[in-house]
């Protein structure tokens, strides 16, 4: 489903990433863990094509996202319309919200749909009321995001991502930015999600009870590699490379 394939990023002389090589496969959830800087927001925004490969290839159902090769081998970038096609099937959930403030928050759940997918208003608005009552925020459709604390701002812009109908949702740190007594809502409206549907998730996140419960498989990374991968259970209880017990002693 997703292949990254001899993946290359360098932003300037910093070497990201440096051929990486995985797979997810459809309706998998893998968690990405390790430490600061070591390339784990970078791939989801790779995915998200917000960022530009250096080298390599990305496959979403064997489809090329941003790069690939020509007949005769070579690598080459595709066009900005040939990449909207499959960017669409991907949604994101960014630590910081990234909700348009000049937008109440069922506009907010409707533009993309509306201006992107070609939904009707009518039926774009009520999609999005589905899914503001599924995060629990099913009265509080007109109001400005601004309004909302943290975690409903983060709650909606889960919906928002939904609304697009993603076969592949990136969740970037998602509750790293809210107060504590804040994540578990966020978390369990996640935990529906991955529970009620077959969206290949890929996540970065500190919370390791929640990785545990959610994700199928753990990748630690470190400097841009992949150096462990597990099922959660196992990579919790019974890490196997020094780096990652470091790492998780540190962190649990
Ligand atoms: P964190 O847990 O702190 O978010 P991370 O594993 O997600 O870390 P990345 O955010 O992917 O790491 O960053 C990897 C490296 O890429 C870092 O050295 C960072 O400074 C660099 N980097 C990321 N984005 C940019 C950018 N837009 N311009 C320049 N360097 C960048």
């Amino acid at each position: 489903r997703i292949a990254f394939e001899d993946v290359s990023k360098q932003f300037g002389k910093n070497v990201v990433l440096n051929d990486l090589n995985f797979n997810v496969a459809k309706g998998e959830r893998v968690t990405l863990i390790g430490p600061s800087g070591s390339g784990k927001t970078t791939i989801l925004r790779l995915l998200m094509t917000l960022e530009e490969l250096s080298g390599g290839f990305i496959y979403v159902d064997g489809d090329p996202l941003t790069h690939r090769k020509n007949d005769a081998g070579k690598r080459v970038a595709m066009k900005p319309k040939e990449i909207s096609v499959i960017r669409k099937r991907i949604g994101m959930v960014f630590q910081q919200f990234n909700l348009f403030p000049n937008m109440s928050v069922i506009e907010n759940i409707t533009e993309a749909p509306i201006h992107v997918l070609g939904q009707s208003k009518d039926e774009a608005r009520e999609k999005a009321k589905k899914l503001l009552d599924q995060v629990g925020l099913g009265d509080r459709a007109e109001e400005h995001p601004t309004r909302l604390s943290g975690g409903q701002q983060q709650r909606v812009a889960i919906a928002r991502a939904l609304a697009m109908e993603p076969e592949i949702l990136l969740l970037d740190e998602v509750t790293s930015a809210l107060d504590p007594e804040l994540v578990g809502d966020v978390l369990g409206v996640l935990r529906d999600v991955a529970n009620s549907t077959d969206i290949t998730m890929l996540l970065v996140t500190h919370e390791m009870q929640f990785a545990r419960d959610v994700s199928h498989r753990v990748m630690m990374f470190d400097a841009g590699h992949i150096i462990e991968e597990a099922e959660p259970d196992a990579m919790f209880s019974d890490p196997q490379h020094e780096r990652t017990k470091k790492f998780l002693q540190a962190i649990l």
